[in-house]
């Protein structure tokens, strides 16, 4: 009960922890807020930084991805497709649920929760929302490729 009040009074005196993020009462239009901004009338809020480990748009290397569809079997929101001609996928932002099983069943880690969280938007199928190629993850296991000339070749008896 004690430790209770404590907790209560102390945040009586601690500042809000929202982010008012990008401004408060932020007008309609971007391009008022900008005036407005550049008027010195509103102050801009910097998005927060996010802790490790969080949960934003999905990136996909892929050029190194095996085409094992394990990311395409395991997603529970069907936002993964799969692309038999390439052997490829492709990632709909839009239909992700942020559950990141994707990223754990990938068995070469071509596939990475990001920090990027600034996905709204009216078209649900914006190129910005729609994943195709994220470039190599620092994570991802490279594919090993082929040496040239090597397919079809003997080897040299000793
Ligand atoms: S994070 Fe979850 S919902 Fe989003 S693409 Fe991956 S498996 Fe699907
Ligand atoms: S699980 Fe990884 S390697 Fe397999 S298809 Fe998905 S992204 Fe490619």
């Amino acid at each position: 009960m004690f430790e209770a009040a404590r907790t209560i009074l102390r945040q009586l005196f601690l500042k809000p922890a929202t982010n008012i993020f990008p401004a408060k009462y932020a007008p309609p239009s971007v391009l008022l807020l900008l005036e407005r901004v550049a008027r010195q009338e509103v102050k801009l809020h910097p998005p927060v930084t996010v802790p490790p480990g969080f949960r934003g748009k999905v990136a996909y290397d892929r050029e190194n991805c095996t085409g094992c569809q394990q990311c395409y079997k395991v997603c529970p929101t069907q936002a993964i497709q799969w692309l038999p001609d390439e052997k490829k996928v492709k990632v709909f932002m839009s239909r992700c649920c942020f559950c990141a099983q994707c990223v754990d069943v990938c068995p070469v880690n071509t596939l990475a929760m990001t920090g990027e969280f600034l996905m709204a938007g009216y078209d649900k199928y914006a190129e910005d929302l729609v994943i195709l190629d994220s470039g190599e993850l620092p994570g991802s296991k490279k594919r090993k490729k082929p040496e040239a000339g090597a397919a079809g070749q003997t080897a040299e008896p000793a």
